[in-house]
């Protein structure tokens, strides 16, 4: 076994040259093996990287122009499209996820670099002449200043890169801040950045728990945050956030519903739903977790689901296999736990994942795929978020149940409808109370160009990511009433401006 590799934060374009004074160990999971040991920053650091943020938003990079700014994200689009299968590899190596699907989220994080290359076009405000005589009105946004990412373990590259490149294409300088599980894939990004000829400190990497996180919550020089994560500290995040006068977009956790109707095509509903339920070992915001079945069709569905699992290999991402390990033996062990309990609030467990082989050598954080049938809600495994390869059905009588069951979810992140009905799916997107909703689309994640966010637990704060939603998220409007004063202008009038 190698000497586990020290990983630490980049600070102003470099390594940090500092002793960390506690560290988190970095795993394999497909083999167990201990490889790396990341420095977890102290307040001191934070407030260290926040300095050299705002020094560079101050300096350099708040009154960059836009042809700057679109030539660094032009040229960063070219380095991250030509290492893609590097970054997926370190994805691979710390998260676990298979190779494919590794490289499928820097794709999707690509796009959002795409997007904001037009960030000339994306900034342009509007302008009215002679509102009043002589009097012209135009809009303009501009940067916060020093804005702080926060991201979870399950798109190491992906959804730092929702935020970054739209954050700093609008004038910000950014802390971000990975997930101490699967550090290594935004450090390898950064450094493309930098490569790409963003001025050193518009970028650092913080790395850390939750004394980092609340060092960010609390700076008084960190004006918006940017948090994705479970529910429970998406809410602490966003409380804390605002309550320290930031701007908050905290996306949380998720129960996605996939409603298969009686008239759905079951051989397309069954390969959706195995696709969604088990890619990357269920460790998706957008995972189908809950499959609704309108009778009479809960049989049908299960036996070709069941069949299409027996074909399914686990093992090591980088051989090919179709799912991977989970991300911790903790998190492993938890989500087996709910074999358990499912049992024994009387859940039918219909395929168990402790059982048979996986293609892959050490002591890997496996859990095969999993079916649960007669699922209800009071149950663990339908109310937790399990977050792993569990997929449970829920049988219903009719849409409107199923519908119901749905909306009275405290989640609401995505759903998805399986029918070839256009009058029920269209009374589906209309009703139901869920944030991003597919129609014979399992994992409707919306396209850079759109905004990705949830409803309910999924979401705290008003603002989705991406797409023009995260273009106004980081920048603040400001609106100019301007008049070139000639000698008409001349006299006293002490009313309130009006029209003239
Ligand atoms: P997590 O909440 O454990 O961690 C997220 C981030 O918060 C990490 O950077 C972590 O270091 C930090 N953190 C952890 N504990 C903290 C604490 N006590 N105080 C302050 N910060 C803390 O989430 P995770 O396990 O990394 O990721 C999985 C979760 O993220 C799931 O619930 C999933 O649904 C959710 N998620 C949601 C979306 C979405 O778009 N809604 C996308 C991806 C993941």
């Amino acid at each position: 076994m190698s000497t586990p590799t020290r990983i630490t934060h980049l600070i102003n374009g470099a390594p940090w040259e500092g002793t960390a004074e506690r560290t988190s160990p970095v795993y394999n999971p497909a083999t167990g093996e201990h490889t790396g040991d990341l420095d977890l920053a102290s307040t001191e650091v934070v407030g260290e990287a926040v300095a050299i943020a705002k020094a560079a938003f101050d300096s350099t990079w708040q009154r960059s122009t836009l042809t700057a700014r679109a030539q660094v994200l032009f040229a960063f689009r070219e380095l991250l499209n030509a290492k893609k299968k590097d970054i997926a590899a370190l994805i691979t190596a710390e998260h676990g996820k298979v190779l494919s699907d590794a490289e499928g989220e820097v794709t999707r994080g690509l796009e959002v670099a795409e997007f904001a290359c037009g960030i000339p076009h994306l900034l342009k405000g509007s302008f009215s002449e002679n509102v009043s005589t002589k009097v012209d009105v135009y809009s303009i946004r501009q940067p916060l200043g020093v804005v702080g990412i926060i991201s979870p373990f399950n798109f190491p590259a992906m959804v730092p890169l929702w935020f970054v490149p739209i954050a700093i294409a609008c004038g910000n300088s950014v802390i971000i801040k990975p997930s101490e599980k699967d550090p290594s894939a935004v450090n390898a990004v950064a450094q493309l950045w930098k490569e790409a000829g963003l001025p050193d400190g518009v970028l650092n990497v913080v790395h850390g728990d939750k004394e980092a996180v609340d060092a960010l919550l609390t700076h008084p020089d960190v004006r918006a945050i940017s948090f994705v994560g479970s529910t429970p500290i998406a809410k602490y995040v966003y409380e804390t956030g605002t309550a320290n006068g930031k701007r908050v977009q905290a996306l949380g956790g998720a129960k996605n519903h996939m409603l298969v109707l009686p008239d759905a095509d079951l051989d397309l509903a069954a390969d959706a739903a195995v696709n969604a339920g088990f890619g990357s070992a269920g460790e998706r915001c957008m995972a189908i977790s809950a499959l609704v079945a309108v009778e009479p069709v809960a049989d049908d569905l299960i036996a070709k689901i069941t069949d299409r699992m027996g074909k399914l290999v686990t093992g090591d991402g980088t051989r090919g296999c179709d799912m991977g390990p989970l991300v911790t033996a903790q998190h492993r062990d938890k989500v087996t736990s709910y074999l358990d309990s499912g049992v024994e609030d009387g859940a039918t467990l219909v395929v168990d994942g402790r059982e048979g082989d996986v293609e892959a050598d050490g002591d890997g954080f496996f859990l095969k795929p999993t079916l649960f049938d007669n699922v209800k809600p009071g149950m663990s495994v339908y109310d937790d978020e399990i977050f792993g390869p569990v997929l449970s059905v829920i049988r219903v009588d009719s849409y409107d149940e199923g519908l119901e069951l749905i909306n009275t979810n405290p989640y609401g992140n995505g759903t998805a409808i399986f029918t070839n009905d256009g009058g029920a799916a269209r009374r589906f997107q209309n009703e139901v109370e869920v944030g991003m909703v597919g129609i014979n689309v399992p994992i409707p994640v919306p396209m850079a160009y759109f905004s990705f966010g949830g409803w309910k637990n999924s979401l705290f704060g008003d603002t989705h990511a991406h797409g023009m939603e995260g273009v106004h998220f980081y920048t603040r409007g400001k609106v100019v009433t301007s008049r070139w004063l000639d000698p008409s202008h001349g006299g006293l009038n002490l009313g309130f401006p009006q029209n003239q």
